[in-house]
């Protein structure tokens, strides 16, 4: 298990993430012209994925707003 975040989170299923590779990841992301992700869930899987410049891809963490 990779060091826990708890102040970024993935903005589409809003679970936390860790800031390591996903481990449970078959994606060719070079084959698609895109950089593997450095962020996953807490299950290992990639970021949910959203559409990007150029097809699907996995979401960048968010950071959480801290309240005042
Ligand atoms: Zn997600």
């Amino acid at each position: 298990m990779g060091h826990v975040c708890p102040d970024h989170y993935c903005p589409e299923c809003e679970e936390e993430v860790v800031n390591e590779p996903p481990t449970d990841d078959l994606t060719p992301y070079a084959a698609h012209g895109l950089t593997a992700p450095t962020w996953a869930h807490l299950d290992g899987t990639p970021l949910c994925p959203v559409v990007g410049p150029n097809s699907y891809q996995p979401a960048q963490p968010k950071r959480r707003r801290r309240r005042r």
